[in-house]
């Protein structure tokens, strides 16, 4: 089972590379200031659903199979996450966490495309780097990530 607030289907291009699907998990403990997504903080609200009914729903309605899963925060529900991403191992996939790369389970960086890493921070701020809120944050390819940690 896996925790949602949301999945958006009408595609996005703000998370990630191409037109991508967007599920928003539900339950974040980080509570950042100016966060953009409070309403998915309370961890008992949002719906529980079964991982392969919504692996089966994302496989039927996103097309371009691209999908970013963001938040709340995705590193809360590890096990839900874990299991969806194999699911989908023939997707693009993309991962949006509040935490840093080096708190990120090996076991999930391995299964995904791309990454965001970092709280947001107002103070640093930006609309003009793809991807990311931030300056403090990272939008990273784990291909070239999974080298550097191999090393
Ligand atoms: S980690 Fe993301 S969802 Fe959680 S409080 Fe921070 S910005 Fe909001």
């Amino acid at each position: 089972m896996i925790r949602i607030n949301s999945l958006d289907l009408r595609g996005s291009v703000c998370d990630g590379p191409g037109l991508r699907t967007v599920l928003f998990l539900q339950g974040c403990q980080r509570r950042c200031p100016n966060c953009h997504n409070p309403e998915t903080w309370d961890s008992e609200s949002g719906r529980l659903i079964p991982i392969l009914d919504l692996a089966a729903r994302i496989r039927i309605e996103a097309p371009t199979r691209r999908l970013t899963i963001s938040g709340g925060e995705p590193l809360e529900q590890t096990v839900g996450v874990l299991a969806l991403l194999n699911e989908l191992s023939d997707f693009d996939l993309a991962l949006y966490t509040g935490y840093e790369l080096e708190e990120v389970p090996p076991s999930i960086l391995r299964r995904l495309d791309w990454i965001k890493v970092g709280s947001f921070d107002i103070h640093h701020r930006t609309t003009t780097t793809p991807f990311i809120g931030s300056g403090n944050q990272r939008f990273l390819s784990t291909r070239d990530e999974l080298v550097l940690l191999d090393d």
